[in-house]
């Protein structure tokens, strides 16, 4: 199933992307986390919905929300997550590659989270080195603490697209990256989540960004370094994970720092953001003041 956020005639509401039509679910649950936090039993309910859905609403009548447009606490990220994304991370400061040996792991600040479409605020007073993370994010169904990487993927709702816009320049001064990764808008979300029934290896995924209709990165998630259940082992190990948190897996390379010569978002700019199985995001880049 794809389960979208939207509004639609100013209402906000859920509902599930069938064939470009939107079936409505707010029936069912107030919003995406109530949805995701009845589980299993929400999912059949939603899926007799869509059995019986006589009136639906196109799907380009709407306006797409981040899935999870307000998450009850922080996205949670992994940073050098693929091994290529290392050595260019390392080697824009001149310095040699090591790989982590145990997750490296940030948050987002729930206010920077973003719609599919929705544009990202470019301000020069607060950052000139906006950059670019696509990213394959797990949303969490079943809370667990001390979750065994062999039964981590039963803990897993679905998936969605995620760019980590990052501030380089704020994200370098700092001793830590929470407010480079944080600003508004700086979480592009969706353009939905898949469940994971229809996603059985996510681990075989390619993920592409664009540039003003040009591939800046082209990765597939196969090279993790740390894999979905060792991240979600890793986290949850005296740490409780909770339905409708959101952990996004880290980016291949081809970021904009690392580049030669260095490259950032400009107003005007056009970021697509896509995953196989999944979908894409369209994040215009407009000025502000
Ligand atoms: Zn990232």
């Amino acid at each position: 199933m794809k389960l979208v956020t939207f509004t639609h005639n100013g209402r906000t509401a859920i509902g599930a992307v069938v064939h470009d039509q939107i079936v409505d679910l707010s029936r069912l649950a107030p919003d995406m986390q109530a949805l995701i936090e009845l589980g299993a039993e929400g999912l059949a309910a939603a899926q007799k919905t869509i059995t019986a859905a006589g009136q639906t609403i196109p799907l380009t009548a709407v306006h797409l929300l981040a899935p999870i447009p307000i998450p009850r606490r922080n996205v949670i990220c992994l940073g050098l997550n693929y091994s290529e994304h290392v050595k260019e991370s390392y080697g824009a400061r001149g310095q040699e590659a090591k790989l982590p040996e145990t997750p490296v792991v940030f948050t987002k600040a729930t206010t920077a989270v973003n719609g599919p479409t929705d544009p990202i605020p470019y301000n020069p007073a607060v950052t000139t080195q906006l950059d670019w993370e696509v990213e394959l994010a797990v949303i969490v169904g079943r809370a667990g603490k001390n979750i065994p990487a062999a039964a981590a993927m039963s803990h897993i709702y679905g998936y969605t697209v995620l760019n980590d816009i990052s501030a380089r320049d704020l994200q370098m001064a700092g001793k830590q990256y929470f407010k480079g990764k944080s600003l508004d808008g700086a979480c592009p979300m969706g353009p939905w989540i898949v469940t994971a029934d229809e996603l059985p290896d996510p681990h075989n995924l390619r993920l592409i960004c664009r540039l003003n209709g040009v591939i800046k990165q082209d990765g597939r998630t196969d090279i993790m370094i740390f894999n979905i259940p060792a991240t979600i082992a890793y986290l949850s190990l005296g740490m409780t994970l909770l339905p409708g948190d959101i952990i996004a897996t880290g980016t291949p390379d081809g970021v904009g720092f690392a580049r030669t010569p260095p490259e950032f978002l400009q107003p005007g700019d056009v970021l697509e953001s896509e995953i196989e199985g999944i979908g894409v995001m369209r994040n215009p880049v407009i000025g502000e003041r």
